[in-house]
């Protein structure tokens, strides 16, 4: 039988279905259940959840001589323990339009095989 410690609980936001989620641990941190899924898209969701949580990182950069701000995005999500690191990088980029949505502005941000990408395009000030 589980211990309460061994017990990490979460609402599946893979759809609007919004599954109660418990996924159990052995003394190793190892999983040993996970119940409360609809789908195997919710069981694949509470695994990765419970043992390497992963968020795509969305921020804003300034453009030199544009007035406009840069929406950009990591291509995927990246694990949440690189998230600061690939912040410090974004907030290192010196960029000059023109930019087009799809340009990749970091490859591999923060060693995690994931490239930031811009969002939007944006045309040189005449
Ligand atoms: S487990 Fe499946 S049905 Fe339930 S919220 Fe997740 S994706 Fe939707």
């Amino acid at each position: 039988m589980l211990q309460a410690t061994d017990v990490k609980n979460f609402v599946c936001v893979c759809c609007p279905m919004g599954c109660q989620l418990e996924v159990g641990f052995d003394d190793k941190g190892s999983v040993t259940s996970v119940t409360g899924y609809t789908c195997n898209r919710g069981k694949a969701y509470a695994r990765e959840e419970a043992t390497d949580p992963r968020r795509m990182v969305t921020a804003v950069v300034c453009i030199k001589d544009c007035p406009e701000p840069l929406s950009v995005k990591t291509a995927q999500a990246i694990p949440k323990r690189f998230i600061d690191a690939a912040l410090t990088s974004i907030r290192s980029l010196d960029l000059t339009a023109p930019i087009s949505a799809g340009d990749v502005l970091i490859k591999d941000v923060a060693h995690t095989g994931v490239s930031v990408i811009a969002t939007k395009s944006l045309d040189a000030m005449l």
